[in-house]
């Protein structure tokens, strides 16, 4: 077992080997830039970013047109929500976000704000997810665009998209979903949905860092304006040379997910669930953030009573884990999506995310079960630590 145990597949996950095998002849042998087409090692380097491309686009149910490469999550999200604001000057200058959405969609927010734009905020259930029955009075004539996250990162629960979408096309209001934390884990069907813009990252899903997708409808077509402009690269929409590595390995991990995914979801659903009920089975007063039920399996978001989860996260030496979404993870307590849910500041503290994934054993699971429980035992009655530590440090010097 490595240590310290890995239990943040939310904040990244490894890539997988399969996907650096299949990444490593793009740096060297076929490094022809994909747009320079004119001779062999361009255009066998385009060949490679269409394959990317198509499995991309299957794995959402989408048409290889569809899919525009980016950096990230972080710029498709960009991309998505000020490229379709500066698209449409018809007059329709409102959005209606989750309160609970990535920093990388509410600080897009902010910025629109400034240049005119309005934003409603919608809030969450206790359960983290949107009450759908309420959505509609959110819409109105100028409401532009919904976005709302398909999977949480801080809390793993999964939003009723398809409701959703079906609200949208009745009230021809665009959707567009972060599905950083949903690509790959659980099935996306961007028709199904009726989504018309989505984003994915390649980091969150066994891929490299550095990449990620817009997908953008065409039927009917979704207009945006370009936010890198140059070369023309990606329809226009995003300029720069495709990364041929990085492509061909997210179209890997793209293809694993699919071939992987239900067998998968079944072994890490089984670990999470052995996770929870032996730290139940130990302190039994460990509350669980987020619906019970509608969450993606590599997920739980755990609170110790009179436990300070930054605490607790930072005296594990041999569990790798974060308190929240790595952007906050500074700043405990301070969590806008616990707080969405009506955690209070005692409750939001004494929260922890324990993230599983592809390469977690069940002997990792067990090896962090008991020292998350030994630990939260151990500050839980600080005097008796300190006693033992008195009593330890004695038998050493006896000896
Ligand atoms: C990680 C994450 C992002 C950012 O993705 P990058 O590819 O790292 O830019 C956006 N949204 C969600 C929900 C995420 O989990």
């Amino acid at each position: 077992m490595k240590l310290p145990v890995y239990l943040d597949y939310q904040a990244t996950t490894p890539t997988d080997p399969r996907v650096v095998a299949a990444m490593l002849p793009f740096f060297t042998e076929e490094f022809g830039n994909p747009h320079a087409t004119n001779h062999d090692y361009g255009r066998r380097a385009e060949e490679a970013v269409g394959a990317g491309r198509l499995a991309v686009a299957n794995l959402i149910g989408a048409d290889p047109k569809e899919i525009i490469f980016t950096s990230g999550a972080t710029e498709a999200n960009n991309l998505a929500l000020t490229g379709c604001v500066e698209a449409h000057r018809d007059g329709k200058n409102h959005l209606v976000v989750s309160q609970t959405e990535h920093s990388s969609v509410l600080e897009v927010c902010r910025l629109l704000e400034d240049k005119g734009c309005q934003v409603t905020y919608l809030p969450v259930g206790e359960n983290g997810l949107i009450d759908v029955a309420r959505l509609g009075a959110a819409i109105g004539p100028r409401t532009l665009l919904l976005s709302v996250m398909a999977v949480n990162n801080e809390i793993g629960v999964i939003q009723p998209l398809k409701e959703i979408g079906a609200i949208c096309r009745e009230s021809g209001v665009l959707l567009h979903t972060d599905a950083a934390q949903a690509v790959g884990k659980i099935p996306i069907d961007v028709n199904a949905m009726g989504v018309h813009l989505l984003s994915l990252s390649s980091h969150k899903m066994y891929g490299p860092k550095g990449i990620g997708a817009l997908y953008v409808r065409r039927r009917p077509r979704v207009r945006l304006r370009a936010q890198i402009v140059g070369g023309g690269q990606e329809r226009g929409l995003r300029s720069g040379t495709v990364p041929t590595p990085l492509v061909v390995g997210l179209g890997e991990a793209c293809i694993l997910a699919a071939k992987n995914m239900v067998e998968e979801s079944v072994r890490v659903r089984q670990l999470r669930d052995r996770f929870f009920d032996t730290v139940h089975a130990s302190l039994p007063d460990v509350f669980l953030n987020g619906d019970p039920t509608q969450r993606i399996p590599g997920n739980i978001n755990l609170g110790f009573p009179q436990v300070d989860g930054l605490e607790l996260i930072k005296s594990l030496d041999h569990v790798a884990l974060s308190a929240g979404s790595a952007c906050t993870a500074a700043r405990p307590g301070s969590s806008h999506v616990l707080r969405a849910i009506g955690a209070d500041d005692a409750r939001a503290r004494s929260s922890i995310r324990v993230g599983i994934g592809r390469f977690t054993s069940e002997a990792e699971i067990d090896f962090a079960a008991c020292a998350i429980i030994r630990r939260v035992q151990e500050l839980r009655s600080c005097s008796v630590r300190h006693q033992v530590g008195a009593v330890e440090v004695q038998t050493v010097h006896g000896n």
